[in-house]
C-alpha cells in the first residue's frame, strides 16, 4: 500500500500522524469486510442513518449533513470522535458519487466490496469538502494542506477564431516540485531536519496577557523556518533548486476555442498552478476576450456591421460585397424602386455567429445602413425643377410652421459648427451644477437655522 501521497499532508500533523495506525487500519480493513460484512457489527450501521437522512436526500442534503456531522467529530473537535469521524467520512465517500450510491442501494456494501470499493482516509475526504481550506478558522490545529491561489489569465482572440474555432498554445510558466530533490530541498533529497525554533510545526506560539488572570494563547508563523517547519542547512542545498523545493518550468497549453464561444468563457485547467510543498495547487483559468473587430460587431451570436451608402445610392439603389469572416463573399443587391433611409437596418437572415453548442445553426447579420448627403449640388433651374417633380412630396409635421402673415421678417440661415454647438452644451451644463451646489448649501444653511432655534 502506497502513503507517499499522503506524507507532504502529516509533514505538520502531529494528530495526523497518531493517527496514522488508524488510518493504516482503515485501508487493511477493507478486504476483511468482505468476510465479516454480514455478520459483525461493521455493516450494522446503514449509510443514510449515519448522515441522518433519508434515501431520497439531493446532493445538497448530503452536503449539509456531512459538513454538520464532520465538523462536529473531527478529531481535532472531539478527541473521542475519530472512530465516528471515519464512519461518517465513509459514509459521504459512497453516497456524495453517485455510482457508488446506486451500487450501494442495489447491493449494499457487499455490492461496493464485490466492486473492490476502496475507502480514501477519512482526512482526504475532509480536506477536499473544504477545497483544501481550514474550516475551523484561527482554532483549528490540523494543518492539512491549503490550497494554492488561482492563477487567472486573459486570452485574446480575433473574432475569426469564435467564428471558426481554433486551437490555440500557450507556454505558461510555473513552480514545480523539484524532482532532484523530490521537494525537500535537500542535496541528498532527504527530508531535512526540523526546525529547532518551532520544533517543526511552522507556527511559533507565545502568551499574551490580556489581563490579570486572562492569557490568549497568539500564534504566528516562524520566521525561521518560514512556516514549514523544517531547515535546509547552507551546504545541504539541492543543487538543481537551490533549496527552494520548487523549480520554474515552462509548459505548452493547448486551448481549443470552440465555434460561437461566449466573450469572457473560462477555460480552467484544474490544479495546474503554481506546485509547492504541502500545497493542493490552484487551478490556472484562461479568461476569452474578443478583440474588437475591425468590420464587424458580434451582440451575442448575432453579427452588425455599418454600410455607408451615398444619397445616390439610397435613393437609386445599392449593389455591394460583404466579406465574411470565413472568406466568403457576400453580395447584397436593392430591390427595384427600394429607398434607404439614414440609419435603417435590414438583416441577412443565418450570416451571423455560430451558436455555441449547436454550431450549425447561426445568428443574424444585420447592417445598419449610414446615407452620405452631398454637401452641395449644382444643378441648373431646369434639372431642379425636374428632381423637384421626379421626388415625391409629403405632408411634413412642422408645428412652428404657420400660414402667412403680412408682417414678417426675413431672417439668414448661417452654417454652426460642431464646436459652437458643443460649447453651448457644455456651458449649460456647468450653470446647472453651480446652481444645483449653490441650491444644496442653501438648504444645508437653511436646516442649521432651524435646529439651533
Ligand atoms: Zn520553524
Ligand atoms: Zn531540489
Amino acid at each position: 500500500m502506497n502513503f507517499n501521497h499522503i506524507r507532504p499532508f502529516l509533514r505538520h500533523s502531529r494528530l495526523l500522524k497518531n493517527a496514522l495506525p488508524s488510518l493504516l487500519a482503515t485501508r487493511v480493513r477493507v478486504p476483511r469486510r468482505q468476510f465479516f460484512s454480514s455478520n459483525t457489527n461493521f455493516a450494522a450501521e446503514d449509510f443514510y442513518q449515519i448522515l441522518g437522512v433519508n434515501r431520497n436526500a439531493t446532493e445538497q442534503e448530503l452536503k449539509a449533513a456531512y459538513k454538520k456531522l464532520a465538523m462536529q467529530y473531527h478529531p481535532d473537535r472531539n478527541p473521542t470522535g475519530a472512530e465516528k469521524f471515519k464512519t461518517i467520512n465513509n459514509a459521504y465517500q459512497v453516497l456524495s458519487d453517485p455510482e457508488k450510491r446506486r451500487l450501494y442501494d442495489l447491493h449494499g456494501e457487499e455490492g461496493l466490496n464485490a466492486q473492490g470499493m476502496h475507502y480514501r482516509t477519512p482526512e482526504d475526504i475532509f480536506a477536499e469538502f473544504f477545497g483544501g481550506r481550514n474550516p475551523f478558522g484561527f482554532y483549528q490545529q490540523y494543518k492539512g494542506p491549503i490550497r494554492g491561489e488561482d492563477v487567472v489569465r486573459q486570452i485574446e482572440v480575433p473574432l475569426e477564431f469564435l467564428y471558426l474555432g481554433k486551437k490555440k498554445k500557450f507556454e505558461i510558466t510555473k513552480n514545480i516540485i523539484c524532482t532532484t530533490c523530490s521537494g525537500n530541498g535537500t542535496k541528498d533529497g532527504k527530508k531535512p531536519p526540523k526546525c529547532r525554533v518551532c520544533h517543526g510545526r511552522g507556527m511559533t506560539t507565545r502568551t499574551v496577557n490580556l489581563a490579570p488572570g486572562m492569557f490568549q494563547q497568539v500564534n504566528s508563523t516562524c520566521n525561521t523556518c518560514r512556516g514549514t517547519g523544517e531547515v535546509v542547512t547552507h551546504d545541504n542545498k539541492c543543487t538543481e533548486c537551490n533549496g527552494n523545493r520548487v523549480v520554474r518550468s515552462k509548459q505548452v497549453v493547448t486551448l481549443q476555442v470552440k465555434k460561437g464561444m461566449p466573450n469572457g468563457y473560462r477555460f480552467v485547467l484544474q490544479g495546474e498552478a503554481d506546485q509547492a510543498p504541502n500545497v493542493i495547487p490552484g487551478d490556472i483559468v484562461f479568461v476569452l476576450k474578443e478583440k474588437p473587430h475591425d468590420v464587424f460587431r458580434r451582440v451575442g451570436d448575432n453579427l452588425f456591421i455599418t454600410h455607408k451608402l451615398s444619397l445616390k445610392e439610397a435613393l437609386c439603389g445599392y449593389s455591394f460585397n460583404i466579406e465574411h469572416l470565413d472568406g466568403r463573399i457576400l453580395h447584397v443587391q436593392s430591390k427595384p424602386g427600394e429607398i434607404v433611409k439614414p440609419k435603417q437596418v435590414k438583416c441577412i437572415r443565418g450570416e451571423g455567429m455560430p451558436r455555441f453548442g449547436s454550431e450549425t445553426q447561426k445568428g443574424n447579420l444585420y447592417i445598419e445602413f449610414l446615407v452620405e448627403f452631398p454637401d452641395q449640388m449644382k444643378l441648373t433651374e431646369e434639372e431642379t425643377s425636374l428632381l423637384s417633380k421626379i421626388l415625391p412630396s409629403a405632408q411634413l409635421d412642422n408645428k412652428h410652421n404657420v400660414a402667412d402673415k403680412e408682417e414678417k421678417i426675413d431672417a439668414s440661415l448661417q452654417e454652426v459648427s460642431e464646436r459652437e454647438l458643443e460649447y453651448i452644451y457644455r456651458q449649460q451644463q456647468q450653470q446647472q451644477q453651480h446652481w444645483e451646489e449653490d441650491e444644496q448649501a442653501g438648504s444645508r444653511h437653511f436646516q442649521t437655522n432651524c435646529s439651533t432655534q
